[in-house]
């Protein structure tokens, strides 16, 4: 089997939508809906680092579109289409077939469509999406809009991919392996949130990038953070660390005035957990029941000496 015909019986069929030149030329073409502005991003999951090379290979389909997608959504923007760099280090049609499956079904829950890629052969198996959608203009959700005295809010619950990677086949491991971009809880969150991202990192280091583009200091109250059943029961440090510094949450973290937070419950069904506030200052201090605490680790980082 070659390259070609991967393309042709894994990937080419996942252009559905009506674009002028999908995946089979140099280039996709398409025009962009009118008086809307471009949002693109890319997220590259590597084995071994961003998923383990057994797991299963529809959810890493799933995982690798869901991710860029949490992206458009952290933005406010409108989803689109992704494109697929794909290093396979052999040719393993089952493997293909699900993984093409995983991304399909993951493209079709959001209206996406696949429009062109890549294909190469590597040692380590490595998959690249860019994500395209739209947005009008000055409708985007930055990361540097938060205000002194504004709500902090996410948009569910924190820590359960990290419990399900820390404890294998639990009853959390589906929101480990297909996490769920917040797609219209991000649409809807135009005009009303005045800063927003998704939580990828663990919440206190993603927070931390809301703060310093905003130049704001922040306040979170840990026991207000929504968290599965199974975390609760764990000892508090491991509750902080799952919580606070653990990745992989794919849940939007965002900033809301107390007038604009009121406007948007009335308005839609979506429903924000407030878990702290914003404050004059540079600096997050944490605390649970008033008590104060400071933390050990705040997410994951590449090329730290001292993370994971
Ligand atoms: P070129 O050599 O011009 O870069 P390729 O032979 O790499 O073109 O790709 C041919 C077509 O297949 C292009 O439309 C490209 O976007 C698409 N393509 C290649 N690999 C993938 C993939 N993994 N997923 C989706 N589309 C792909
Ligand atoms: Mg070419």
């Amino acid at each position: 089997m070659t390259e070609f015909s991967i393309i042709s019986r894994y990937f080419q069929s996942l252009t559905t939508q009506d674009i002028s030149v999908g995946i089979g030329d140099d280039c996709a073409v398409f025009s962009p809906p009118e008086n809307q502005q471009l949002v693109s991003c890319i997220d590259t999951l590597v084995a071994g680092r961003h998923f383990l090379p057994d797991a299963p290979a529809h959810a890493i389909g799933w995982k690798s579109v869901a991710v860029n997608l949490s992206d458009l959504a952290a933005m406010g923007a409108t989803p689109h289409s992704v494109l697929l760099a794909l290093s396979l280090p052999t040719l393993n049609e089952d493997w293909l077939a699900e993984f093409s499956r995983g991304i399909a079904d993951c493209c079709q829950q959001y209206g996406v469509q696949l429009i062109g890629g890549d294909t190469t052969q590597n040692p380590t198996l490595t998959i690249s999406i860019t994500a395209l959608g739209w947005v009008a203009p000055h409708q985007a959700i930055l990361r540097s809009g938060a205000q002194v005295g504004d709500f902090i809010a996410v948009t569910g619950q924190i820590g359960s991919a990290a419990y399900a990677l820390r404890y294998p086949d639990s009853a959390l491991q589906n929101t480990l392996d297909y996490p769920i971009p917040q797609v219209e809880f991000g649409l809807a969150l135009r005009g009303y949130a005045s800063s927003m991202l998704d939580v990828s990192d663990g919440l206190a280091q993603d927070l931390g990038h809301i703060l310093h583009a905003s130049q704001v200091g922040a306040r979170i109250q840990f026991e207000q953070i929504p968290m599965a059943d199974e975390i609760k029961t764990l000892a508090l440090d491991t509750q902080k660390a799952l919580v606070l510094a653990g990745g992989d949450d794919y849940q939007l973290c965002f900033t809301i005035s107390a007038e604009n937070l009121n406007k948007f419950t009335q308005k839609f069904d979506f429903k924000p957990y407030i878990i702290g506030q914003i404050e004059s200052g540079s600096v997050c201090h944490f605390f649970n029941q008033q008590q104060a605490f400071t933390l050990k680790q705040s997410g994951y980082q590449h090329f730290a000496t001292t993370s994971h």
